[in-house]
């Protein structure tokens, strides 16, 4: 069995599309619901972790291509943290998390799948959700419930995060 408990998210992202250059620079770019995009602005979008630690998992991605935060308009990273804190409301208050998991992976040495574009994560948890993932994870039933949760969270949005 795989062991998850590394780190406090996972950090893999596989679409089954072929998708030439960067992931998430095709997503900023890309309007298929396949994509499972839950929001965008000018400065950023949210998507869904197609391989969540926990069912939930979603990252906030500046639509600026770079592998390097110390780099990024700090105009941008204040926007993204702005919607971190209103993410971590939708995930506790509408989710029903009883803890949230936030955080980045930076360069490959850092644990990250897709270093050449920043992203940062927000895992929902759940107390003694160890074991509820251990057992998930190794029948990997995303498929439908993935949907499902997408659905759920999108849904979620206009009240958590509302167009300015
Ligand atoms: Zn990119």
């Amino acid at each position: 069995m795989e062991n998850i408990l590394y780190a406090p998210w996972r950090d893999e992202y596989v679409t089954n599309k072929k998708i030439q250059g960067c992931v998430f620079c095709h997503i900023s770019t890309h309007t298929e619901e396949d994509l499972h995009v839950l929001y965008r602005d000018e400065y950023c979008f949210i998507v869904m972790n197609k391989y969540p630690y926990t069912p939930g998992h979603f990252m906030i991605i500046p639509h600026v291509h770079t592998d390097a935060l110390e780099e990024l308009d700090p105009a941008i990273w204040l926007h993204m943290t702005a919607l971190a804190q209103k993410g971590v409301k939708l995930l506790k208050e509408g989710f029903g998390a009883q803890g949230v998991n936030i955080g980045m992976n930076l360069g490959k040495a850092g644990g990250a799948g897709i270093s050449e574009h920043i992203h940062l994560h927000l895992v929902p948890r759940w107390e003694r959700d160890t074991n509820f993932i251990t057992s998930i994870t190794q029948t990997r039933v995303y498929s439908t419930d993935f949907e499902k949760v997408y659905q759920k969270i999108l849904g979620l949005i206009p009240k958590y995060m509302p167009k300015q």
